[in-house]
């Protein structure tokens, strides 16, 4: 640039020389230097208002990151250098521009990707900028919501003091206030001036687990209390009297055995229920539910018989399931003697074993007492009875359906219930398709997969 300015200046010396030699041949050589200085001059002049257009131009198409920038124009000279390196600037400029704005546009897509909520407001607590994920737990409209104050859209008083106050050692757990259901936590940091980020996490899940870990205890509690208060009192009673009659003997040996037998299956149950929701699962093996069900339906007959109820099963011998031997027993165990035990006497209970096009299924029905439909949806949770006075009676430990709902769910089945008060019950065990398995015929004419439908009816005594 330095020898660029030495040859502007010596041309312009040059010119003024011949300028003042053409001004000598007319007899003033002052107005020939006068008339070079004028047209450099004008010179100067046309190249300052084409960079000011040029700059005018580029500075509107620097602004957008898709268009590029145009060239300088043409000009000689020291002013054809000075264009070039502005040209020059202008793009290292719009470079280094792009460069930052992608940095932004990847760290705004990665807390985009995130599950919590990221918000970031100025020191007066007005919104700057939140993440997709702050739309979904907390409702903000963006951009429609920017430069609101936070404490407008999240009226809960809970989060306006929690907000409000400068010390964040401890986050806030709140409930969401577009959805009640799901409950955050609230974490805060205090950065510039006063400015605040906020990171928000659905704790829903933990939420429900911690509640449903405190119903757990309360609930496996109560169950145990009623057969160690039996037989609290029984041993109560030995000890204090000094000799205890044969009769009353009989009797409290009897009880005892009783609540000691409904402990021993409420542990039972509560074992294989926590070792069904662990991912931990024995091999799949081909399983003839038919037996099963006829072995079921066999040694339910002993307590249908007291309440004079008939059990006809009804079902495809040949058709078996890929599953877990132990886990369906268990299953179709507690859909039968819940069919026996709740439906009331002189019943008659149907238990069917068929495949369709959607699968194979297995249905436990009942015309008894049937279910309110209140009941229903509730049905399979751990501990919940229709009768909530938890009548010992039955002797059920409020576990059966829950225990038939998860073996389902690991055999990718799945339960439906129908009921109606008064009526009767249907349950019915739905198995995917590619479960089932078809027992080779033992007549090799008979086609593999033809069904042998087989009623066997267990007859009252
Ligand atoms: P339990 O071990 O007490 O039998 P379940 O989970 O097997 O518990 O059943 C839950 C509740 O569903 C039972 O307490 C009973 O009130 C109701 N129930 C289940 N099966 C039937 C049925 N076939 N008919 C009427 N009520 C039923």
């Amino acid at each position: 640039m330095k020898k660029q300015w030495k040859s502007e200046a010596r041309s312009l010396v040059l010119y003024s020389c011949v300028g003042a030699v053409l001004g000598f041949a007319f007899g003033h050589p002052f107005a020939g230097v006068c008339l070079v200085l004028v047209c450099y001059s004008i010179w100067n002049i046309i190249n300052l208002k084409s960079i000011d257009d040029w700059l005018e131009l580029n500075s509107i198409q620097a602004e957008d990151d898709e268009a590029s920038l145009t060239d300088p124009p043409e000009a000689n000279g020291v002013w054809g250098e000075i264009f070039d390196r502005i040209y020059h600037y202008q793009r290292k400029e719009k470079l280094a521009r792009q460069e930052l704005q992608s940095i932004i546009d990847r760290a705004q897509e990665s807390t985009n990707a995130l599950t919590d909520g990221v918000v970031s407001t100025d020191s007066h607590g007005n919104l700057e900028w939140w993440n997709d994920a702050t739309c979904r737990l907390l409702g903000f409209r963006y951009p429609d919501d920017v430069g609101q104050a936070i404490t407008n859209l999240f009226r809960d008083p809970r989060f306006k003091s929690f907000f409000e106050q400068k010390d964040y050692s401890e986050p806030l757990t709140i409930s969401s206030p577009i959805n009640s259901y799901a409950m955050l936590q609230i974490h805060a940091t205090l950065f510039g001036q006063e400015d605040r980020l906020l990171l928000v996490r659905d704790i829903s899940r933990l939420h429900n687990l911690e509640s449903m870990r405190t119903d757990f205890v309360a609930n496996v509690s109560h169950e145990l209390r009623t057969p160690l208060t039996v037989l609290k009192g029984y041993l109560e009673t030995v000890v204090d009297q000094d000799s205890i009659s044969p009769g009353l003997m009989r009797r409290a040996s009897n009880q005892m055995m009783d609540q000691t037998l409904r402990m021993e299956s409420l542990v039972n149950d509560l074992l294989l229920l926590s070792r069904l929701e662990t991912n931990v699962r024995d091999e799949d093996s081909v399983v003839e539910v038919h037996s099963i069900l006829a072995n079921l339906c066999d040694h339910a007959q002993s307590l249908a018989d007291k309440n004079n109820q008939e059990i006809i099963l009804l079902g495809t011998s040949n058709l078996q399931l890929a599953g877990i031997e132990k886990e369906l027993h268990s299953a179709f165990s507690n859909l039968i003697t819940n069919a026996v035990k709740y439906s009331g006497e002189n019943g008659t209970i149907q238990v069917r074993w068929w495949d369709d096009q959607d699968g194979a299924h297995m249905q436990v029905e009942d015309n008894g007492k049937g279910i309110d439909s209140e009941h229903i949806p509730r049905l399979t949770e751990r501990f919940y009875r229709v009768d909530s006075s938890r009548d010992s009676s039955t002797g059920g430990t409020g576990l059966g359906l829950a225990i038939v709902k998860h073996v389902m769910m690991r055999h990718s089945g799945s339960l439906e219930i129908h009921s109606e008060y008064g009526t009767g019950s249907v349950f019915t065990c739905h198995f995917p398709k590619e479960r089932i398995r078809y027992k080779k015929p033992v007549d090799k004419n008979k086609a593999e997969t033809e069904p042998d439908l087989k009623l066997v009816k267990f007859t009252r005594n």
